[in-house]
């Protein structure tokens, strides 16, 4: 199969794609997503196989407006419409009781379904397009960084799907949070941009990733998400990953450290990537970084931020670099 990039004229082609049965990459405001109708069975079958996804890690649903969520989610509480409308569209995906409707290939056995309204203008008229709720993991083969760029998605899905929408750079750049609203508690299963503390505004019991509240295990964390290909271990301050690196180098690899620009800064080593110097240009930047470091050099070295506010990069950063913390004694 020849997988064409194509951008906003394309549009209208892909909303057929996608009625008929067919997978679509698109991009939306986190990272790019594999889009398929998420009411036809065989359709999300073919994103599982385009990904090398395991069969039990479900997929987010995509709507563009509350009001379509009663076509894939059933006894949606007043909490769930108010979280929607203060956060929606955006990066919040909500746990809800599955609609009949929804085939369970695509919740991953799950009774439950996570539904999104994405802010990528694109996103948005590509659901409307098509006219039915879109069932999209990210873009990447299972095992990957998530695709922050159309290029990302050519990387890992050429010759696997019809077509790649292009819309440019993902703003936010990480994954969005995940809110399980059948718990009696809401919990959070993923963190994301969207903060305890911010639903906290809507939510008087959230608990967050210090206090009170439990951030459980989401079907599908057990994975090993985000590894580059290339070694990778992170590091609390600018002197142990200086140390890593030139212990790195001596033994004839060449590394490069990636952090926020003070701490690239600080580290005074020559191959580093800086990520910007906000939280938000981090996140922004963190996926792309990796997938041009993993070509480029053959030891990452990452910041670990450990600062509140970073408490979703972290998260991510971990993941990548398998647990692995320098400068501080594990507990
Ligand atoms: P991805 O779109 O690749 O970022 O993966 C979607 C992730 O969302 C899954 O791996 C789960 O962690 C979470 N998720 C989606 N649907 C559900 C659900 N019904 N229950 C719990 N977590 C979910
Ligand atoms: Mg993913």
């Amino acid at each position: 199969m020849q997988t064409i990039i194509g951008k906003e004229e394309r549009l209208n082609y892909a909303a057929e794609l996608i009625r008929s049965g067919e997978v679509v990459a698109f991009p939306t405001e986190t990272v790019y997503g594999l889009g398929a109708d998420a009411l036809n069975g065989n359709a999300v079958r073919k994103i599982f196989e385009a990904k090398g996804r395991p069969a039990d890690n479900p997929l987010i649903v995509h709507i563009s407006a509350p009001g379509q969520v009663n076509s894939v989610a059933q006894n949606v509480s007043e909490l769930a419409f108010k979280l929607f409308q203060k956060f929606s569209p955006g990066p919040l995906t909500l746990v809800l009781k599955k609609a009949p409707a929804v085939p369970l290939i695509t919740t991953g056995g799950l009774g439950t379904v996570g539904v999104r309204i994405p802010r990528h203008p694109l996103a948005l008229k590509l659901i409307e397009a098509c006219g039915r709720p879109i069932a999209a993991p990210s873009a990447n083969r299972s095992g990957r960084v998530s695709p922050t760029e159309a290029a990302h998605v050519l990387e890992d899905m050429d010759g696997k799907i019809p077509l790649i929408l292009d819309g440019g750079k993902t703003e936010v750049g990480i994954e969005s949070t995940v809110l399980d609203l059948t718990k009696e508690i809401p919990v959070i299963l993923r963190p994301g941009a969207i903060t305890a503390k911010m639903l906290s505004e809507i939510l008087p019991k959230v608990i967050d990733h210090k206090g009170e509240v439990i951030i459980a295990e989401a079907p599908g964390m057990k994975y090993r998400h985000y590894s580059p290909t290339k070694p990778c271990i992170a590091a609390l301050d600018p002197e142990s990953a200086a140390g890593k690196y030139d212990e790195v180098l001596s033994g004839g690899i060449i590394p490069v450290i990636i952090g926020r620009e003070d701490f690239v800064l600080a580290g005074k080593r020559e191959n580093h990537i800086s990520l910007g110097k906000t939280v938000e240009e981090c996140m922004s930047s963190l996926f792309s970084a990796l997938r041009s470091a993993e070509k480029k050099y053959g030891y990452i070295i990452l910041q670990y931020f450990s600062e509140p506010e970073y408490f979703s990069l972290d998260n991510r950063i971990k993941k990548a670099a398998g647990g692995e913390i320098l400068g501080r004694t594990l507990q």
